[in-house]
């Protein structure tokens, strides 16, 4: 094995007071220098508008890591290592939006470029809410750092949300390509970061069986659930301007739909594999806004219980308009055409307030053209073999199929055969994901990070779902009436219409098929 170690470099965060900075990137960076996997001239540069100095800011962020660690149950802190961490840390007090914020912090990027070996090299991660990642990017460019000074590379990280529909997503591209190359800019998705994500590729081209029947021939239809068991809880606003669509299907599962049903790349290199990944999504058929009810299913949750815990409906949630239309649940019957997938239905789903979190991708095969151990006739009707690749939790590869119960009867029963990654890596083998995509920013993979294309793609199949819901209140208000969403109980598997969505073509949710199997 090569063992991937980071190049020198500077690493700006802007927004490194907020939340996912203190949660997640310098935990993560923490991590890479535990493992000696960042060069001597590795430093961090928080950025953000809240004043702090850099003692203050290392003294929030080994805060950070000590919750962290409390959370993850791990070794106890490990002060020689942190001393060393902290030494390459520093913050910056500015602006979003004012040049002579920029100048300076200019300036202090080539202080610590003098006073470490950063070779030039610089990272600048958008870590901020998405409004001001123009006016970021622009002054970048005014005071001359979107190329390097000092003749390193110059990389631009940029979160979650990228636009808001097609045409924002669009607006933002164009106005990053004006002022960087497309191999500087990197869209991240964390989810590609997840060791289970770059698994589906690992088990689908790293094995020789899977291969030949993951096609129209053999399978009958995909499922890919992201559940999430949690309401929206604090962040209520946040969410009621982007809903479960924009949340979640544009990015994380769209990613998911391409990886599950990409044809083999020539090589695993970035492109190649971006490659084939942008095949799936234009070939993913739009649909007729016009028809949207025919192919998605959206809902909100009302009061309920999970896990012993009682959650307030969405529309009883702080911060939630009473009228609210923000989905927080979202079904959507997607079909792919292409050789290998025409005819197969790729069923997705996602939901707050769902009974278990977790995301799972069962492909679903065909049954046998006869049925002869027809014990239980319904169950044998209905129950696929399926094979369910289990990216959260309990990290796992399910296959399922029909054995003979023991005993004089011949009696068919579902049975499963299990890989779970803790049982046979161990139970820290899974890295977090943002540890694994920091390491391919600084090393210049873009693999695992979204291509321009592949973002407008994935939007424009979303943006006709949109505007088929803003079709449905605009006729709706002519008429002087307001919509109200589907609900479901928080605790359950979604609304009735789900289920109907897959029942109209003969099929369940996998969750219905096993219960009824039983
Ligand atoms: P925060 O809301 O914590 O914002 C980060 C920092 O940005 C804040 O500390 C604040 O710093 C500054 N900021 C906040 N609001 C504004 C505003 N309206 N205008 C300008 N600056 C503002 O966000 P997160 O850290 O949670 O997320 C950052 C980015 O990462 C977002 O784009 C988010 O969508 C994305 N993301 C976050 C995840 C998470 O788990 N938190 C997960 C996946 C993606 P200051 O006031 O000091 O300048």
């Amino acid at each position: 094995m090569i063992r991937r170690t980071a190049p020198p470099n500077l690493m700006v965060v802007f927004g490194a007071s907020g939340d996912l900075a203190k949660r997640k990137l310098l935990p993560a960076l923490f991590h890479l220098h535990q493992q000696q996997l960042l060069h001597e001239g590795f430093v961090v540069l928080g950025y953000a508008r809240t004043r702090m100095t850099d003692e203050e800011f290392r003294q929030q962020i080994r805060e950070a890591l000590l919750e962290h660690l409390a959370e993850e149950q791990s070794a106890p802190f490990d002060e020689g290592l942190w001393g060393n961490f902290s030494k390459r840390l520093f913050y910056q007090t500015g602006g979003y939006d004012d040049h002579s914020s920029f100048e300076a912090l200019a300036q202090r990027i080539a202080e610590l470029d003098a006073k470490f070996p950063t070779k030039g090299n610089h990272i600048f991660y958008l870590a901020t809410p998405p409004n001001v990642f123009e006016s970021i990017t622009t002054l970048l460019a005014e005071v001359g750092l979107a190329n390097s000074p000092c003749g390193g590379w110059t990389r631009l990280i940029v979160e979650k949300p990228f636009g808001h529909d097609l045409e924002s997503a669009q607006k933002l591209n164009d106005h990053l390509l004006k002022l960087f190359r497309e191999e500087q800019v990197y869209r991240i998705d964390h989810y590609l970061g997840k060791e289970t994500v770059q698994n589906i590729l690992v088990f689908r081209f790293g094995n020789g069986i899977f291969e030949p029947i993951w096609n129209r021939n053999y399978v009958d239809h995909v499922q890919i659930t992201v559940a999430e068991s949690l309401g929206v809880g604090s962040r209520g606003g946040y969410y009621d301007k982007s809903g479960a669509i924009r949340d979640m299907v544009q990015n994380h599962m769209m990613q998911l739909v391409a990886l599950t049903a990409m044809e083999p790349p020539v090589a695993y290199d970035a492109e190649s594999v971006r490659n084939q990944k942008v095949n799936v999504l234009r070939s993913i058929r739009p649909i007729d806004p016009l028809e949207v009810n025919k192919w998605v299913v959206r809902a909100q949750y009302s009061r309920g219980m999970v896990g012993g815990r009682e959650i307030p409906g969405y529309l009883e949630t702080e911060g939630i308009p009473p009228d609210s239309t923000t989905e927080t649940y979202v079904a959507w019957k997607l079909e792919i055409d292409n050789w290998r997938w025409n005819g197969v239905p790729f069923y997705i789903r996602t939901g707050k307030a769902l009974p278990v979190k977790v995301t799972d991708i069962n492909i679903m095969f065909r049954r046998p053209p006869l049925m002869y151990f027809n014990s239980r006739e319904t169950r044998s009707q209905r129950v696929h073999n399926s094979l369910t690749l289990r990216i959260q939790p309990d990290e796992s590869i399910i296959l399922r199929f029909d054995a003979k119960r023991p005993g004089p009867q011949l009696d068919v029963e579902q049975v499963s055969m299990d890989f779970s990654y803790s049982r046979a890596f161990g139970d820290a083998s899974i890295s977090d994901a943002y540890e694994r995509l920091l390491l391919d920013a600084m090393l210049g993979d873009s693999t695992l990070f979204i291509r321009r294309d592949e973002t407008e793609l994935a939007w424009d199949r979303v943006t006709n779902v949109l505007d088929g819901w803003a079709i449905q209140e605009e006729l709706l208000r002519r008429r002087g009436k307001k919509l109200t969403l589907p609900q479901y109980p928080a605790g359950t598997w979604g609304p009735l219409e789900a289920d109907d969505l897959l029942a109209r073509d003969g099929h369940q949710w996998l969750e219905s098929m096993l219960n009824e199997g039983r």
